[in-house]
């Protein structure tokens, strides 16, 4: 109970006591946050795509943080001078949230219809399907009023389509709000998420890349519904086959396939537990650390390097600090930069000159099975050159080897499938 709350006590009037309750754990986050954030910066929602991607990389602090405190990272890699190139053009929002209409039109009539012939043709046509108003203030407000729809659908049975609901999931200690294009509850009480894309499906099927993202972020979108269900008694059912609706061949037809998502629901509900929270992570920043955009380059590059990263070439394709990462990961002479198998390969060599070093003979326990390949591969080089037997008389080794080891001073090509420094 809060000092204000207190009794008083007895045989003395009633005072109001002037001192303010204790921040409570999760206001102190909140506001913490909002000083990383930067003063007035609002605070960007974390969308399940955000997630996803977050998820595919749970060792870095630095988007776990970045994401977890609203900071807008493309208006951040502008600012440190390294501009993102991922994200949806302005072109392919305004086509997508065109068909997503088109889509929804006639009250989900059409939706209604495709969920019905892709997950449930044995269940009664959706001619009359209720379409609550979710409206409320707030994310907050949102999601409460998404889930007691959800429990009014389930009690009054037949089909019952959310229009944009709002989920909340807690990721890494804080809630993240999220929103599907839609929700569709079954007559059976049974609840189905449903992604509306405007990449096309052709004759059938779709560009397999942009399923598996689809797919990705769906299974957000079930991990946050299955907690919502799990309040529920008896708790109804989260489907794991989503429907993905997209363009037809090339017509702005609407066509749907199931998805199942179970692979993804499981990775991604491992690997969000895998996340360090994210009070831990604000706790080991300097006092006075800030992530706003107007802030100087140079600040903002100590800001952002008081953060652990763990930069990998699949950065380049789900995180906007990519270029910056990358950047800062090649003048550190990581081997991360190579990639993530070469990574594991290498074992604890985490420099390009600790793999050199080791390949030379001057460091490295030659028990390790990493150092023991190394120096195979340079020893092989150097005879296959006739350079005698001495496996590191050239520092700019560069060649790979039978063992499956390249070594070299810029190219790297590291491990079995010679990977290349992207
Ligand atoms: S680009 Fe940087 S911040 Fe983003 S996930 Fe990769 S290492 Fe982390």
């Amino acid at each position: 109970m809060s000092e204000f709350h207190r009794s008083a006590s007895p045989g003395l009037p009633s005072q109001p006591n002037p001192t303010p309750p204790p921040p409570t754990r999760g206001t102190a986050l909140r506001h913490r946050l909002a000083e990383l954030r930067g003063p007035a910066v609002p605070a960007k929602a974390l969308d399940a795509r955000a997630l996803a991607a977050l998820a595919a990389n749970p060792g870095c602090r630095r988007r776990a943080i970045l994401d977890g405190a609203g900071v807008d990272k493309t208006a951040l890699a502008d600012a440190l001078g390294s501009p993102s190139a991922f994200g949806q053009s302005q072109f392919a929002l305004t086509r997508g949230n065109a068909f997503e209409a088109k889509v929804k039109a006639d009250g989900g009539a059409e939706l209604l219809r495709l969920v019905r012939a892709g997950l449930d043709p044995g269940a009664e046509p959706a001619e009359r399907a209720a379409v609550p108003d979710l409206t409320a203030g707030g994310p907050e407000g949102r999601t409460a009023r998404t889930a007691l729809a959800l429990r009014e659908a389930v009690a009054a049975g037949g089909w019952a389509l959310l229009d944009h609901p709002m989920l909340a999931l807690e990721v890494a200690g804080s809630p993240a709000f999220l929103e599907p294009d839609a929700v569709v509850v079954h007559p059976d009480g049974s609840w189905t998420v449903v992604e509306i894309k405007s990449f096309p499906m052709l004759d059938g099927s779709a560009d397999p890349a942009k399923v598996g993202a689809a797919a990705r972020q769906a299974a957000v979108y079930v991990l946050a519904l299955e907690q919502v269900a799990a309040r529920l008694t008896p708790a109804p059912r989260v489907r794991h086959d989503v429907l993905l609706v997209c363009p037809k061949d090339f017509a702005n037809l609407p066509t749907a396939a199931a998805v199942d998502v179970r692979r993804q629901r499981a990775v991604t509900a491992r690997q969000l537990a895998r996340l360090t929270r994210i009070q831990d992570i604000a706790d080991t920043l300097p006092e006075g650390t800030c992530f706003a955009p107007d802030l100087p380059a140079e600040q903002l590059t100590a800001a952002v390097d008081a953060v652990p990263a763990a930069y990998a070439p699949e950065c380049l394709a789900a995180c906007e600090l990519a270029f910056h990462c990358r950047q800062r990961s090649r003048a550190a002479d990581e081997v991360t930069a190579l990639g993530r198998a070469a990574r594991a390969e290498l074992g604890g060599l985490s420099t390009v000159e600790d793999v050199l070093s080791a390949a030379r003979g001057e460091s490295g326990d030659p028990a390790d099975p990493a150092v023991a390949a190394l120096r195979r591969a340079a020893a092989l080089r150097a005879e296959a050159l006739g350079a005698g037997a001495s496996a590191g008389a050239s520092a700019s080794a560069s060649a790979g080897a039978s063992a499956g080891y390249g070594i070299g001073t810029q190219g790297f090509g590291v491990g079995a499938q010679g990977v290349t420094c992207p």
